[in-house]
C-alpha cells in the first residue's frame, strides 16, 4: 500500500466562472449541491480520501474561490498539481473553447506530468451545446480521460476522482 500519510496528491479544479467546479467538490465531499453556492463556501482546499481496491488515496483538492473570474490565479496554484480537473459547462459552447486554454495555462504552470480530466458538467440541463462526442474527440486527441457529470443529480461525479486517484497509482 502507497503510505502518503504526508504527502496528499495536489489536485487543481480549472475552467471558467460558474461552470461548476465548486458544485463538483462539494458533489464530491458532502454529497450536496447547493443552488448559487456563494464563492467563499467553495472556494478552500479539501483533503478527500479516495478508495481503490485494498488502498486509499488522499487527494488535497484545490478549488479557484472565484479568482478565475479576473485571470489572476497564481503560480502557487498550479505549483506541485499532479492532476487537474479541467470543466466546462456543456450548455455553453464558449466555457469548452476556454477548457483548451485552461489546459495550456496549465502546461504552462504546473507539472509537466499532471494528470488531467476533462469534465462536461450540467447533463442534467436539456440545452446541450456540446456535443460530447466532440468532446471525446478532443480528449483522445489530447490524452485526457473525459467525462460527462452534473453536480445537481451527482451522476458521474466520483468517477471523476476515483479515475484521476488511479491515474496517480498507475492503475489505469
Ligand atoms: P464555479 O464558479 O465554477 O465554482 O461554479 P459553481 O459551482 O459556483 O456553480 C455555478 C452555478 O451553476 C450555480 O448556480 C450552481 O448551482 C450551478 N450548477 C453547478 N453544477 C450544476 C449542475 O450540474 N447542473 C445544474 N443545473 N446547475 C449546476
Amino acid at each position: 500500500m502507497i503510505d502518503q500519510t504526508n504527502s496528499p496528491f495536489k489536485i487543481v479544479l480549472l475552467g471558467d466562472s460558474s461552470v461548476g467546479k465548486s458544485s463538483l467538490v462539494l458533489r464530491l465531499c458532502q454529497d450536496k449541491f447547493v443552488e448559487n453556492l456563494e464563492p467563499t463556501i467553495g472556494g478552500s482546499c479539501i483533503i478527500q480520501n479516495i478508495e481503490i481496491e485494498e488502498s486509499e488515496v488522499k487527494l488535497k483538492i484545490w478549488d479557484t474561490a472565484g479568482q478565475e473570474r479576473f485571470h489572476s490565479l497564481t503560480p502557487l496554484y498550479y505549483r506541485g498539481a499532479k492532476g487537474a480537473v479541467i470543466v466546462y459547462d456543456i450548455s455553453n459552447f464558449e466555457s469548452f473553447e476556454r477548457a483548451k486554454d485552461w489546459i495550456l495555462e496549465l502546461r504552462e504552470n504546473g507539472e509537466s506530468d499532471s494528470k488531467i480530466v476533462l469534465v462536461g458538467n450540467k447533463i442534467d440541463l436539456e440545452t446541450k451545446a456540446v456535443e460530447d462526442t466532440t468532446a471525446q474527440k478532443f480528449a483522445d486527441k489530447n490524452g485526457l480521460l473525459f467525462f460527462e457529470t452534473s453536480a445537481k443529480t451527482g451522476e458521474f461525479v466520483n468517477q471523476i476522482f476515483l479515475a484521476l486517484a488511479k491515474l496517480l497509482l498507475g492503475k489505469n
